[in-house]
C-alpha cells in the first residue's frame, strides 16, 4: 500500500521536459511556434495549453490531440505530464544557458528552410547543440513551397506526401538528399525520421510546414519520443531547485523583475534568492510569482496571475527588490535553512569569474559584450578559436561607460578600440561618443557575422596602416651619378643603383663636409617622383640594372655646382622613424641585403 502511495506521488511529481527552438533567421521559427499553439477549434479547445512567461506550456493532452492523425494505432506512449517550449526563437544563447551544469534546455528543434538547406547560422547552432550534447530534431521547414504541393492541413507527413504527385515527390527526395549530404558534411548523420532505425546515431529530420500544419503532428510526437527516450529518468521528476534567469525587466508598477525558467523543483512567494549580478552577488525575497493572465481573462485589469508557489517546469516572472543588476543567464538558487547564503552567492558568481578568467591577462584586446552569461561564454569561445584577445567584457545594453573602457586601446592599439556587442542594444550617447573618439562598435545577433565584421576590419585596419606609412617605408639604395641633366627645380640626374633598390617617392640626400665648419652635413634633395629607362618610366630600380634617369622634387633644393657636385655619392635618406617603419609594416618586403645595407647606411647617417 505504501508503494502504491509513492508510486501516486511520483506520477504527479514529473516534470515537463524543456524544448528551445533554434535556426537561421526567416526559416519560420516564430510561425511554427504560433501554430503549434493554435487550439483546432473543430476538436475543440485543445485542453490547457497557457502562455506563460518566456514559454509556453504544452499539457499533455494538448498534444495528445495534436498528435492523434499519426497515432491512430494508439501505440504512442505520453509519459511526460507535459512540453515546455522557450518562446523566444533563435536565441541561441538560451541553449548554452546552464542550471547546475546541465543544460537549460532538454531537447531542441533546429529549423531548416527545406528550400535553402543548410545556412550560416545553422551551422553556428548545430555546434552549439552538438557542445552542449543536447537531443535535437530537424524540422525541414516549408515543404508547401515545393512546386505544386497539394495541401491537407494538420496532417500527417508521409501520407501528405504519398497524395502528392510524383513530380512533388522527386523534387522533395531531391532538396532532402541535398541536405543530408550538407549535414554529413559537417559531420552529423541524418535521416527522414520514418526511415530513422538508430535516433542515438542519427539526426531525425521531419519536414514540416507551419502554414498548412503538415508533419506538426510528426514533429510533436518526435519529441515526445526522443525525449521519453533521451531524457535520464531523474531529469523527469521533481528534485533539486533548477532555475535561471532569462530576462531583465523593467515593469511599470513592479519595478525590476526578473523572467525566469524553473527547469526544476519549486519556488515559493518570500523566498530567499541568490543570483549573479553585475556588482556583486544579488540576495533578496521573492515578493510576487507571477505569470500572464490568460488570454479570456483579459478584462482583468492586473495583467499577471499571482502564486504562492510555483512547480517546475514554467516561466514565471519574480518581482523583488536590488534586481537591477541582476545578469540574464545567472543560475538562481533558493537559500534553504540549512544552507549559508554567502556560500550559494560565491557559487552563483562563480559562473561569471570563470568568464573573467578567459580575459587577456595583458589587457590588450576587444572589448566584448553579450546579452546573457551563455551568450558571452558562446562568444568567448568564439573569440577564443579564432585568437581574437579580449581585454574587458560585459553583459546587457551598451552603455557610455562601456565605450569609455573599450577607448583606453586607442592609444597604443588602435586595431583594438572595438566593441563586439553580441544580442545587445547599443545606447544613443554610447554610439555618438564611439562615433567622436573612434572607438568602432560592431553589434551582430549571430556570432559568426561578428566575427567576419572584425576580420575585415583589421585587414582594411592594416592595409590602411601601411598605406599611412608609406611615405616613412624608406628602402635602402646607394646611387652613383652619372651625368646631371637639370641642375634644380626639380633636379634631374642619370644615376647607377650601386646597391639596394630606388624606388619613386623614396627621398634622397648627400653626405657632405661642410667647408666652414668642417662637420659632416646631410643634404637632403627631396623624393624621388619618376625613374625612367630609355625614356620609359619605371616604378623601381635594383642595384646592377642600366643607368635611369631620376627626377627628384622637394622644397629648398640644393643646386648642382654649388651646394652639390656630379660625383657626390647619393643615399636614400633613412632615419630611426623609417627603419621602425620598415620592421613593422613591411619586414616581409626587406631583404637580408637590404637590413645589412640599412646596418651601413646608419653609419653614413650617424643613426644610433
Ligand atoms: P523566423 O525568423 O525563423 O522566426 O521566421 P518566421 O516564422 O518569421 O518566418 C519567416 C517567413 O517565412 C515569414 O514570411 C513566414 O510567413 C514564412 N514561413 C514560415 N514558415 C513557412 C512555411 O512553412 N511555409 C511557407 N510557405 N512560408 C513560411
Amino acid at each position: 500500500q505504501i508503494d502504491e502511495a509513492k508510486a501516486a506521488a511520483s506520477v504527479d511529481n514529473l516534470r515537463s521536459p524543456i524544448c528551445c527552438i533554434l535556426g537561421h533567421v526567416d526559416t519560420g521559427k516564430t510561425k511554427l511556434l504560433d501554430k503549434i499553439r493554435q487550439t483546432n477549434v473543430q476538436e475543440g479547445e485543445a485542453g490547457g495549453i497557457t502562455q506563460q512567461i518566456g514559454a509556453t506550456y504544452f499539457p499533455m493532452d494538448a498534444i495528445r490531440q495534436k498528435t492523434a492523425v499519426v497515432n491512430k494505432d494508439g501505440k504512442m506512449e505520453y509519459k511526460v505530464p507535459g512540453l515546455l517550449v522557450i518562446d523566444t526563437p533563435g536565441h541561441e544563447s538560451f541553449t548554452n544557458l546552464r542550471s547546475r551544469g546541465s543544460s537549460l534546455c532538454n531537447i531542441a528543434i533546429l529549423v531548416v528552410d527545406i528550400m535553402h538547406g543548410l545556412e550560416p547560422q545553422t551551422i553556428e547552432s548545430l555546434n552549439l547543440l552538438r557542445d552542449r550534447k543536447t537531443p535535437f530534431i530537424v524540422a525541414l521547414n516549408k515543404i508547401d513551397r515545393l512546386y505544386d504541393w497539394k495541401p491537407i492541413p494538420n496532417n500527417g507527413f508521409q501520407d501528405s506526401l504519398a497524395k502528392q504527385k510524383k513530380s512533388v515527390q522527386n523534387e522533395f527526395k531531391d532538396r532532402l538528399e541535398k541536405t543530408t549530404l550538407a549535414f554529413q558534411e559537417n559531420g552529423l548523420n541524418a535521416a527522414l525520421f520514418y526511415e530513422n532505425k538508430n535516433m542515438g546515431k542519427y539526426v531525425s529530420f521531419v519536414p514540416t510546414s507551419a502554414h498548412t500544419g503538415e508533419g506538426i503532428p510528426d514533429m510533436l510526437k518526435l519529441l515526445v519520443t526522443l525525449t521519453q527516450q533521451r531524457m535520464a529518468e531523474k531529469l523527469m521528476y521533481l528534485s533539486e531547485l533548477e532555475c535561471t534567469v532569462l530576462e531583465v525587466k523593467v515593469i511599470e508598477g513592479l519595478g525590476t523583475t526578473i523572467d525566469v525558467i524553473l527547469s526544476n523543483g519549486v519556488l515559493r512567494e518570500g523566498d530567499r534568492i541568490v543570483m549573479c549580478g553585475l556588482n556583486g552577488p544579488i540576495s533578496t525575497n521573492i515578493r510576487a510569482l507571477l505569470t500572464p493572465q490568460p488570454l479570456k481573462e483579459l478584462r482583468i485589469k492586473s495583467h499577471y496571475v499571482h502564486h504562492k508557489e510555483v512547480k517546475a517546469a514554467l516561466g514565471v516572472k519574480i518581482a523583488a527588490n536590488d534586481l537591477e543588476h541582476a545578469i540574464a543567464g545567472s543560475r538562481l538558487l533558493v537559500v534553504g535553512p540549512d544552507d549559508n547564503e554567502e556560500d550559494l552567492e560565491m557559487e552563483v558568481m562563480s559562473d561569471l569569474e570563470q568568464l573573467f578568467s578567459k580575459v587577456s591577462t595583458s589587457g590588450t584586446g576587444v572589448a566584448v559584450q553579450a546579452s546573457t552569461l551563455g551568450s558571452l561564454e558562446a562568444l568567448l569561445a568564439f573569440l577564443k578559436s579564432s585568437s581574437i584577445p579580449v581585454s574587458t567584457i560585459s553583459i546587457g545594453p551598451v552603455y557610455k561607460r562601456d565605450v569609455m573602457r573599450a577607448g583606453t586601446m586607442l592609444e597604443k592599439h588602435k586595431e583594438f578600440a572595438v566593441m563586439l556587442c553580441f544580442d545587445v542594444k547599443v545606447d544613443k550617447e554610447a554610439q555618438a561618443y564611439a562615433d567622436e573618439v573612434g572607438v568602432k562598435l560592431f553589434t551582430a545577433e549571430i556570432i559568426y557575422h561578428l566575427f567576419d565584421a572584425f576580420t575585415a576590419y583589421k585587414k582594411e585596419m592594416t592595409e590602411k596602416k601601411k598605406r599611412e606609412s608609406a611615405a616613412n617605408a624608406v628602402f635602402p639604395c646607394i646611387l652613383n651619378p652619372v651625368a646631371v641633366f637639370n641642375k634644380k627645380d626639380p633636379i634631374v640626374v642619370g644615376v647607377d643603383v650601386v646597391e639596394g633598390s630606388l624606388r619613386i617617392g623614396t627621398p634622397i640626400a648627400a653626405v657632405k663636409k661642410n667647408p666652414i665648419t668642417g662637420e659632416m652635413e646631410t643634404i637632403s634633395l627631396g623624393r624621388v617622383t619618376s625613374i625612367e629607362l630609355n625614356h620609359k618610366a619605371i616604378p623601381i630600380c635594383k642595384k646592377g640594372q642600366p643607368s635611369v634617369a631620376v627626377k627628384i622634387e622637394g622644397p629648398n633644393q640644393p643646386l648642382y655646382g654649388r651646394q652639390l657636385e656630379e660625383k657626390d655619392t647619393l643615399y636614400s635618406l633613412i632615419s630611426r622613424v623609417t627603419i621602425d617603419t620598415l620592421k613593422i609594416h613591411f619586414r616581409e618586403e626587406v631583404s637580408k641585403e637590404d637590413w645589412q645595407l640599412i646596418v651601413n647606411l646608419k653609419k653614413v647617417f650617424n643613426i644610433a
